[in-house]
């Protein structure tokens, strides 16, 4: 049998999503030593890469809550990146468009969320000016947000990768960790099964979808912390004929907000995709199921009337990491250095659910704050 190779690193980053990616590319700024594991054979192959790809400015999460504060912290500190690092990128605008009094009244309690917290561009429109900006679209009245955009998240994703390898990051592939242990001063992470052992202080837990899975591996109680969560499915379709439209539109939301609304967002290729519908769900399963396609276009045809049910296509689905179940409450982020659990230098981030891919450098530098008073 073959000897079991030990290494040793400061600092252990878990996933290779957006987030970790993110994380490591930030400590890698700071510290050196640092490893990021990633357990497929390349780099964002899980929700990372099956998302809106869209830039959100911050409009629909609580006040006072991460979602919120990073997001439009993430936003800004992403529009820079993406103008220094040549990250193909679209300030394309986005309008949320109300078709009935109810909504228009929802409208205006969602213009008071964006002001509080801080998104201050927002821009109330009548009916007719929405029809003035995009003729294909009914609306008795909208809300135009400027700063939303989109992103090539792959781009992201490839920029992040090379600078954190630029200033040292080791990146080791299909490299899943299996056990974790605390001896008081270090972790022993278990890899593949034992195939080799990492120690390291400090580890940052961004597992996405496995990430409770993996904040149990050092004996945290998931359900004792409220850490469990629950997979929620999101189709898509895109449309071929594309509708003329020029910005994303989104429905009004949801009192119960668990998405967004079946609405229209661009790709930088100009394609327009539909989605993401709201499925919770037992298990991964990443096939779209066509028979959604009529739940599709009866909301669709809400705001946009002349798109023919036979244009839409399966697309892409994505998993989100939620926190909550159906018709629970929204929870917020967690973002936890695990010393109240007696494990310190333990960073677990769960339930990264959107807006993470627009807050990632954020939680990256939040993440960055939690280390500094660990390794100095
Ligand atoms: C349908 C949908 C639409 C969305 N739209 C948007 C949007 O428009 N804008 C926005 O801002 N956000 C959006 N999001 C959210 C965004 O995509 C996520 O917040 C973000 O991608 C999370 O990144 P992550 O790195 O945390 O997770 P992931 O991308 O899932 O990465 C986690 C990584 O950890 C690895 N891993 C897991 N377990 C282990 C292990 N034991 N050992 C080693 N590696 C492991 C996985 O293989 C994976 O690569 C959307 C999400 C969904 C599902």
């Amino acid at each position: 049998m073959a000897p079991v190779e030990r290494h040793a690193f400061d600092i252990t980053v878990i996933g290779a999503g957006v987030v970790g990616l993110a994380v490591a590319e930030e400590l890698s700024r700071r510290y050196r030593n640092i490893l990021l594991l990633e357990r497929n054979d390349s780099h964002g192959q899980e929700t990372s890469s099956r998302n809106s790809e869209v830039i959100h400015a911050g409009i629909y999460y609580p006040e006072g809550s991460l979602k919120a504060a990073l997001c439009v912290e993430g936003r800004r500190i992403l529009y820079e990146a993406c103008g220094k690092r040549g990250i193909p990128h679209r300030r394309t605008g986005k309008l949320i468009v109300a078709t009935n009094a109810a909504e228009e009244e929802a409208l205006q309690a969602l213009l008071g969320k964006a002001h509080a917290n801080g998104v201050d561009d927002m821009l109330m429109l009548s009916g007719r000016v929405v029809r003035s900006l995009e003729p294909e679209v009914v609306a008795t009245a909208g809300l135009l947000s400027p700063s939303t955009g989109i992103i090539d998240s792959h781009g992201l994703m490839r920029a992040l990768l090379v600078a954190a390898a630029g200033n040292g990051v080791t990146t080791a592939f299909r490299s899943r960790v299996t056990a974790a242990r605390y001896d008081g001063v270090r972790y022993e992470l278990e890899i593949n099964g034992g195939e080799s052992l990492v120690a390291s202080r400090t580890v940052v837990n961004s597992a996405g979808l496995q990430s409770d899975r993996v904040a149990a591996l050092p004996g945290i109680d998931v359900d004792l912390e409220g850490y469990r969560l629950k997979l929620c499915k999101g189709s898509y379709f895109f449309a071929s004929p594309a509708p003329p439209i020029r910005h994303l539109v989104y429905p009004t939301p949801t009192p119960r907000h668990e998405g967004l609304g079946v609405h229209a967002t661009l790709d930088l290729g100009g394609r327009v995709r539909f989605g993401p519908d709201v499925e919770y769900v037992d298990a991964v399963d990443y096939r779209v199921d066509e028979a959604r396609r009529d739940a599709f276009h009866e909301s669709i045809v809400t705001y946009l009337p002349g798109l023919a049910k036979e244009s839409l296509h399966p697309d892409l689905c994505g998993i989100r990491p939620k926190l909550q179940g159906p018709g629970e409450e929204v929870r917020d982020f967690v973002i936890s250095e695990e010393s109240r659990l007696g494990l310190p230098g333990w960073i677990n981030l769960i339930g990264i659910e959107s807006p993470g891919l627009t807050a990632c450098m954020a939680i990256a530098r939040r993440v960055a704050e939690l280390v500094q008073p660990l390794v100095g």
